[in-house]
């Protein structure tokens, strides 16, 4: 049985531990270097369930991926993982040709700009084509995080925080596990680069030519107000202009959709997003315009060359296996992820469309050095 360890207790490392533990496979200890799991983009993100996405591959993996989170096994969580309060999916008119294109491939509900407004009387913004999905809207990120930790735990995985990792060992083209910060070493087989936005760069330094780009992305939480109905679907805007907003703790957490590179050590909050925002907002949540502000934050978003994610070895370094560039779909397709992750690291080729288009060696771009 392969020793495996895991760098990052985020969405992707818990999802892999809990999937690996589901198979037999128990000499796996994953390694955070915070104190608690999930602080970063899995616990920084939007908990938007919204399965489209501009590439087919990855919109059949979202969708099959949703399923684990509308019916997760019976003893994952006390809690449903999802609040079907319904996704709408707008564009004005510079931004309908795309969603059009989108939704070739899409389960959605096609609406009329009337039919749109009358499930969201909120947003006020131009809509010249509309797609509903009315089992898509929020989830539960806390319960989700715990049913994986809880699951890998009971399976018999071990679980490190405040275990950061300073290096991956690495020497003639194999890596044969991490040095801890304190200074431990701990060897393995496998190990695991989970680490979001450190990923790339734990991983160019043990002689990978796997790419990844942190891009950073704000959030801002509105003050509460009485007039916000809690049931008002997500509403996500294409466009020139783009912009989501969905009800959250009475008011609306809204986005502007930026994403400007990040060095993922440098990833703090810039006050100019904030405008942005605010500008979004009075175009299409006018009523809002005048909101304060209850919280606003940012986290980052990691993305290979071609937006597709990276799971599997890689294909230059022995012992170095990838479960990273998982963009803005992670926490959507965080029960797919792991259970591709584990079946590969158990050692199964890959088999499904998602497992070769996902496959690091297409992302080894330019010799190393
Ligand atoms: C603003 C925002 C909104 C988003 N909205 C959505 C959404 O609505 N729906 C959706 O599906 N996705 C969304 N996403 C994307 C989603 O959050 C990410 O795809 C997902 O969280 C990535 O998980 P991860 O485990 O790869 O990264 P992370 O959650 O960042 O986990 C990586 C972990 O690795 C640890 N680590 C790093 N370096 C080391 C080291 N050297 N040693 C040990 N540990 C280390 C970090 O501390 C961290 O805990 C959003 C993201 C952002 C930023």
């Amino acid at each position: 049985m392969p020793r495996i360890l895991i760098v990052g207790g985020g969405v992707a490392g818990v999802s892999t531990a809990y999937f690996l533990g589901r198979r037999g496979l128990r000499d796996v200890v994953l390694l955070e270097r915070e104190p608690l799991l999930g602080t970063h983009s899995s616990g920084k993100n939007a908990a938007v369930l919204r399965t489209l996405t501009s590439d087919p591959v990855t919109t059949a993996f979202a969708r099959a991926s949703a399923d684990f989170l509308h019916a997760p096994p019976p003893d994952f969580s006390p809690v449903p993982l999802v609040e079907s309060s319904g996704l709408l999916l707008t564009a004005d008119a510079a931004g309908a040709a795309e969603l059009e294109r989108w939704c070739e491939t899409s389960d959605g509900e096609r609406l009329g700009p009337e039919a749109a407004r009358a499930l969201a009387p909120h947003h006020e913004g131009e809509i010249a084509v509309a797609s509903w999905f009315a089992r898509e809207g929020r989830i539960d990120i806390a319960a989700l995080m715990a049913g994986f930790e809880r699951g890998a735990r009971e399976a018999g995985v071990e679980i490190r925080t405040a275990a950061g990792v300073e290096r991956l060992l690495a020497d003639g083209g194999r890596v044969r596990g991490v040095r801890l910060l304190d200074g431990e070493e701990l060897e393995a087989d496998w190990t695991v680069m989970a680490s979001g936005g450190w990923a790339g760069v734990l991983g160019r330094a043990a002689g990978s030519r796997v790419a990844l780009t942190p891009r950073r992305r704000h959030l801002l939480n509105t003050a509460p107000d009485a007039t916000i109905d809690a049931r008002w679907p997500v509403v996500w805007h294409h466009g020139p202009e783009p912009f989501y907003a969905r009800p959250e703790s009475g008011g609306l957490l809204v986005c502007g959709c930026d994403q400007a590179e990040v060095d993922p050590d440098r990833c703090v909050e810039d006050a100019a997003v904030k405008e942005l925002v605010a500008e979004r907002v009075a175009k299409n949540l006018p009523s809002f315009a005048d909101a304060g502000v209850a919280s606003f934050w940012c986290g980052m978003r990691t993305f290979t060359p071609d937006d597709r994610f990276a799971i599997g070895p890689d294909p230059d370094v022995a012992g170095l296996f990838w479960v990273a560039g998982l963009g803005g779909h992670g926490m959507v397709c965080a029960a797919g992820v792991g259970e591709l992750a584990a079946s590969r690291l158990a050692g199964e080729p890959p088999s499904t469309p998602a497992a070769h288009a996902f496959d690091p060696s297409r992302v080894a771009g330019t010799p190393v050095g």
